[in-house]
């Protein structure tokens, strides 16, 4: 019962801002939501999982794909969202959620094979068993998304969470919460029973918050340095996380490359999206023989291609305020140090509009090399050979992907980058596999979304054996006979023994 004192007013929630990158215009207010909030998301999740893993995998292959027709339907509505949010163009955002169709597809088509019970290889001391594994949910993901692909990337492991029979509380960036809002709306129209995918709106707070809430497994794309916290919050727990972090990729150009399609690749790969792209080339290592012409042709381009806020412009604006002050920092930086900008640069600079930048003479250890920029721009630099560019590529802490160009030798040169993802002849390919893992090493994090290893990312191996009939030599127990010992180790020696010799 109520007292007459009791204070029942319900204090609303605080609320933050989002603000169009490019006009500065609100396209959207949203609650910051608290750990009240995140603990009640998590809680209808835990009854909403029960439900969604026992519609089996074909049920939820069959939503998902429903899921990809609202998307498909809807994409320019979608790109609308993306564009307002981030300022990226409209065509790319499109393109941007187009291109997670087919791994909506793919993870329901692919979950039972991957995940669902198969037998397993027994040993000749176990011949007795059947034995057989399976990967099983673990119940309820949050997954907490960055901005800069609020589509692609988040999506990347809540398709494959869900697939595996996994709810998911979705904490987007707060720069693009209304894309996730869209994306949780889409799929309640067509998974309208239970709240099987929520989202939860707010900043760093409510992050931290989704990782307490009693999550099964945290899902994490932003920046190394978040991921760190994010791991310390989880390790209160012990609860598991993927983390998909940022990346200093380097794009290597071989002496027989087509030099033509490469300059078209690094530019590409460098600038669009303004840069703010994981998996964006920051570093070009050119063979020596074909660099004046490389970068001749690339600053050609560069200078042709232009940034700006309106439908014209191929590049958007940054998207977050404070990271054009990091972009700064890093040409103010190169340039102290005997960099040299062919096109772009600081000059060039107005407000969250920068200009598609080529810097060359940049030392190995300034911040343009060794930190991730996220912003359109490249560092350009010879080498003597290709194993110099391969050292140079691996001297960096992040290893996500890496790009070569070389007709002859790009498998081998592809097999010795440290890096979670190499392409070859081809940019931004990977991610559009989706039966290749997506990730990184070192810096980058670790774990993986997207393809088998994605799928699995999100499960837990369940391992049964069971005894067909009574073993000819009891092993297991202190009844064990001198007898079975000296059997054992003859059998051992049999089956391992002889390896050493010869
Ligand atoms: P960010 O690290 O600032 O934020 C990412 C998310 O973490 C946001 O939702 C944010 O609210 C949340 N967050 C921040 N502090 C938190 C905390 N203490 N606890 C819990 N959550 C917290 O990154 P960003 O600026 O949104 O994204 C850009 C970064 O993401 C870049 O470094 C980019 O390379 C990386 N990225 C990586 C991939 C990949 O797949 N490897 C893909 C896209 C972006």
């Amino acid at each position: 019962m109520t007292s007459l004192h009791e204070n029942t007013a319900v204090t609303p929630l605080p609320v933050f801002e989002v603000r169009n990158p490019g006009t500065g215009e609100v396209v959207g207010s949203y609650p910051i939501q608290s750990a009240a909030d995140a603990v009640a998301a998590v809680e209808r999740a835990r009854d909403a999982f029960r439900w969604w893993s026992g519609l089996g995998y074909a049920g939820r292959a069959e939503r998902l794909s429903r899921f990809a027709g609202v998307i498909a339907r809807r994409l320019r509505q979608l790109g609308a969202v993306i564009h307002d949010e981030t300022g990226k163009p409209y065509s790319d955002a499109a393109l941007e959620a187009a291109l997670v169709l087919d791994h909506l597809k793919w993870a329901g088509r692919n979950a039972p094979k991957v995940l669902g019970r198969r037998r397993a290889r027994v040993g000749p001391l176990t011949f007795n068993h059947a034995a057989s594994i399976e990967y099983r949910p673990f119940g309820v993901v949050g997954v907490i998304g960055p901005w800069n692909y609020p589509v692609f990337t988040p999506l990347g492991s809540i398709v494959y969470a869900l697939a595996a029979g996994n709810a998911v509380v979705f904490k987007p960036s707060e720069y693009s919460p209304g894309v996730g809002r869209w994306l949780v709306d889409m799929f309640a129209e067509v998974v309208p029973e239970q709240p099987v995918f929520q989202l939860l709106t707010g900043d760093a707070s409510t992050g931290a918050a989704l990782c307490r809430a009693g999550v099964d497994k945290v899902a994490f794309t932003g920046s190394t340095a978040t991921a760190k916290k994010v791991m310390a919050v989880c390790a209160e727990s012990l609860t598991p996380m993927v983390a998909e972090c940022g990346g200093k990729d380097a794009l290597l150009v071989d002496a027989d490359a087509d030099i033509d399609v490469a300059v078209d690749a690094a530019l590409w790969a460098g600038m669009a999206n303004a840069g703010q792209s994981c998996i964006a080339t920051e570093r070009v290592y050119v063979h020596r023989q074909v660099y004046d012409e490389f970068v001749d042709k690339l600053t050609g381009r560069a200078r042709r291609l232009r940034a700006g806020i309106d439908d014209a412009a191929k590049i958007g604006p940054i998207t977050m305020p404070k990271q054009v002050g990091v972009i700064l920092h890093h040409l103010e930086d190169a340039v102290a140090r005997g960099g040299r900008v062919l096109t772009g640069g600081v000059a060039e600079i107005s407000g969250q509009v920068v200009q598609p930048t080529v810097l060359v003479d940049v030392p190995e250890d300034a911040l343009a090399v060794t930190e991730e920029t996220f912003g359109p721009t490249l560092t350009v630099a010879p080498v003597a050979d290709m194993d110099e560019a391969v050292e140079r590529a691996n001297a960096v802490r992040y290893g996500l992907s890496a790009v070569v160009y070389s007709k002859a030798r790009g498998g081998e040169l592809a097999d010795r980058l440290r890096a979670g993802m190499v392409s070859v002849n081809a940019v931004f390919t990977i991610p559009q596999i989706p039966s290749l893992p997506f990730g990184g090493v070192g810096d980058s994090g670790f774990g993986r979304i997207h393809g088998p290893d994605g799928l699995r990312e999100f499960t837990y191996a369940h391992a049964v054996a069971r005894q067909r009939f009574a073993p000819l030599m009891a092993l297991t127990t202190f009844d064990r006979t001198a007898k079975a010992d000296a059997a054992m180790a003859k059998i051992m020696t049999i089956l391992h023994g002889r390896r050493h010799l010869g």
